[in-house]
């Protein structure tokens, strides 16, 4: 992609060197400043914006590599504020720039956002996806005018402005302005007489198509990221058709959550394996078996995360790097009575002695024994408990208690 609009801005070459960058921002700085030239307030944005990238070596590197759109996109991994702050920037931005070079400003019209969902794999593995959808395209037929030559009349209750204008009086000297539809010509302008209607578009100047895209899906894209197809979208007479925007849904994976680069799963192990060492076989998301390996000795313990280095998402752009995968582990106790008393005995002395005990004497002393835990029964008690305290609080008769 050749996109030297920055450079264009600045008025110098693709090659210019950082000292030549500078000094041409100053130049042009001081010659559009708001102050001096309040008139080109937006070409002093511009200008701005241009230096703001070619004069960071890692953003004019991304803007040569992937143009406009790819400091955009890469909010999400290069350092850059994310598109929702530079959304509208940019819009008024290409809307600036179209308007100048000659080329008479044409209204522009507005983007078709589409959800994709995607898997986990798809985004680790790179994809294109065919993504079939709807759009109108101009009337061939009619060249989208909407009936033949001469047919289309300027709408007389609107004079072709689509809109009719009315006056309230809200007061001794106040009237209020507001614009309603033209319900004539639906808000068209114009009106076409029925016979001399397009006999393909019925008057309506666009056909609606189905259209095949092809997405590509590229390695670590992320959630909510978006994929433009410039042009792409709705045409309509005079107007300049916006963009198709496909932002990427992330499927939930049975195994894997993605946290960014890194990958994280859960893997319950028994108290053997925990104490005695283990392996198992993750089946990766590229179809790779990797054979995880423990030792015995170094002991496990619920909830402990182990990494595996550089087997996360592939990073976005740079898909040779990768973040690492995180297990957490849960370890699965042994049911009551796994064993009998003898063998207990003897399993004490291979464990960790025992912490002192020391027994209290006295009166004071009451043995007492472990019930089962219910957590129903115990919210049934704390809402009882709840319920009671409104009741003091309204201390008003006639509030039931649902538990007498
Ligand atoms: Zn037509
Ligand atoms: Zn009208």
């Amino acid at each position: 992609m050749a996109d030297t609009k920055l450079y264009n801005i600045l008025g110098v070459s693709k090659t210019a060197s950082e000292s030549e960058i500078k000094r041409s921002y100053h130049k042009l700085a001081k010659e559009f400043h708001p102050d001096k030239n309040p008139a080109a307030g937006d070409r002093f944005k511009e200008i701005s914006y241009a230096y703001e990238v070619l004069s960071d070596p890692k953003k004019r590197d991304v803007y040569d590599k992937y143009g406009l759109k790819g400091l955009q996109e890469g909010g999400q991994g290069g350092g850059f504020p994310p598109d929702d702050i530079f959304g509208n920037f940019f819009s008024d931005f290409f809307g600036m720039a179209g308007s100048r070079g000659g080329r008479s400003r044409r209204a522009r019209g507005e983007d078709t956002i589409h959800p994709l969902k995607v898997s986990l794999e798809d985004v680790y593995n790179g994809k294109t996806s065919k993504l079939q959808l709807s759009k109108n395209v101009i009337c061939g037929h009619c060249k989208g005018i909407g009936g033949k030559a001469g047919a289309v009349v300027s709408c007389k209750d609107c004079h072709g402005q689509g809109i009719r204008i009315s006056y309230q009086q809200i007061g001794p000297n106040m009237t209020r302005q507001f614009q309603t539809h033209c319900t004539t010509c639906q808000g068209q302008g114009e009106t076409i007489n029925e016979k001399d209607k397009c006999s393909k578009c019925e008057g309506k100047k666009v056909l609606n198509e189905m259209k095949i895209l092809e997405v590509h899906i590229e390695k670590g894209m992320r959630e909510n990221q978006k994929i433009y197809f410039r042009g792409e979208g709705d045409q309509q007479p005079d107007t300049e058709p916006g963009d198709v925007i496909i932002v990427l849904q992330l499927k939930s994976h049975d195994l894997f959550q993605r946290t960014g680069d890194d990958l994280i799963m859960k893997r319950d192990i028994t108290l053997t394996q925990a104490l005695c060492g283990f392996e198992f076989v993750i089946k990766h998301l590229d179809g790779r078996d990797l054979l995880v390996r423990h030792v015995a000795g170094e002991v496990i313990k619920p909830g402990d995360l182990k990494g595996i280095q550089h087997e996360g998402m592939p990073q976005y752009k740079n898909p040779f790097e990768k973040g690492n995968l995180y297990i957490k582990f849960d370890i699965l106790f042994p049911e009551n009575n796994f064993a009998s008393v003898e063998q207990m005995k003897h399993l004490e002395t291979l464990l960790p002695p025992r912490p002192p005990f020391i027994m209290p004497t006295g009166e004071d002393v009451e043995e007492v024994y472990l019930m089962e835990y219910n957590e129903n029964e115990r919210r049934a008690r704390e809402e009882a408990y709840a319920s009671d305290d409104e009741d003091h609080m309204h201390a008003g008769p006639g509030v039931q208690c649902a538990h007498q």
